[in-house]
């Protein structure tokens, strides 16, 4: 038999992709009667192995750069020939405290894509949550990683609790923040906004920076997708947090949408139901 693999083009020009196992059918003399040609749409087969190699390429950079700064500190400090500076070890442990809180959260982050892919989103702790103060802590500490962004909070007076899950809707909002920090690389102004009616919630987190084409704009959401530029490039990132704050404001019977204009900024808005049924 023959194996052969290959894409198809639709007439819509996407691609199909098959493979193709050619057998031959041999008559009682053994001379050839017949080809059986037996097609399959090998699509999703691809698709994994895509994202197989995908995963292995990001985990390998992800990783590879806070081990790499860890060793780094630790050995230095380690050196017997040295007598560092009290503020100089300080300074060292943090960032080897800092780097791996990173490799902490990116490890978080794979097993609750793994985890979400195999049972889906399973809220645990649903309880009453404060958005409004949520957004307010993030915002402060988020102001101490950067002095060129200006960060402001706008929420309606009276902005009700919620009920949701505490520790998830925490990263939904770090991750939108840290986004609109990380993606505009100028700084700008980063603000989030809540309003609300009798229904319902609406957080939007805006940043004035590189912005999303509309191609780009229906992929982020996608597990792993990171748009394929400079500036993503060089900036950390695994393409997991907006599939995982997708996941969770899903989850919680809730949407979560992105308006954008390339070069001009970006709006990320998620509506949540206020009572879960
Ligand atoms: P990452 O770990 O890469 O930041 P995300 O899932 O949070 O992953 O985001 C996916 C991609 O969407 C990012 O790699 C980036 O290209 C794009 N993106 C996310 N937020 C913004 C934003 N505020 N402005 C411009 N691009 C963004």
């Amino acid at each position: 038999t023959l194996y052969v693999e290959g894409d198809l083009q639709r007439s819509d020009n996407s691609l199909l992709s098959v493979g193709v196992t050619y057998a031959p059918l041999l008559d009682e003399h053994g001379a050839l009667k017949n080809v059986i040609a037996n097609v399959r749409d090998i699509t999703n087969f691809r698709q994994a192995q895509e994202l197989k190699s995908t995963f292995i390429s990001i985990v390998s950079h992800e990783l590879k750069t806070p081990v790499a700064l860890i060793k780094g500190y630790a050995g230095t400090l380690r050196r017997d020939d040295a007598h560092w500076d009290p503020s100089v070890i300080q300074e060292s442990l943090a960032v080897i405290e800092e780097e791996a809180d990173r490799l902490t959260g990116l490890i978080e982050n794979l097993l609750a894509a793994s985890k979400l892919q195999a049972e889906g989103m399973r809220l645990t702790n649903i309880g009453d949550v404060d958005l409004s103060m949520m957004v307010r802590r993030a915002i402060d500490r988020f102001k101490t990683q950067t002095q060129t962004h200006t960060l402001s909070v706008t929420f309606s007076p009276d902005f009700p609790t919620i009920q949701g899950d505490e520790v998830r809707l925490r990263q939904v909002i770090d991750n939108l923040i840290g986004n609109a920090l990380k993606y505009s690389p100028r700084g700008g102004k980063v603000s989030v906004r809540g309003q609300f009616d009798d229904q319902q919630v609406t957080v939007a987190v805006s940043d004035q920076g590189v912005g999303l084409t509309t191609d780009e704009q229906e992929r982020i959401f996608e597990r792993f997708y990171r748009v394929d530029d400079a500036l993503t490039r060089k900036t950390q990132g695994t393409g997991l947090g907006l599939y995982l704050a997708r996941a969770v404001v899903e989850a919680h019977g809730g949407q979560i949408s992105v308006q954008s204009e390339s070069g001009k900024g970006s709006t990320f808005t998620f509506v949540l139901p206020r009572e879960q049924t």
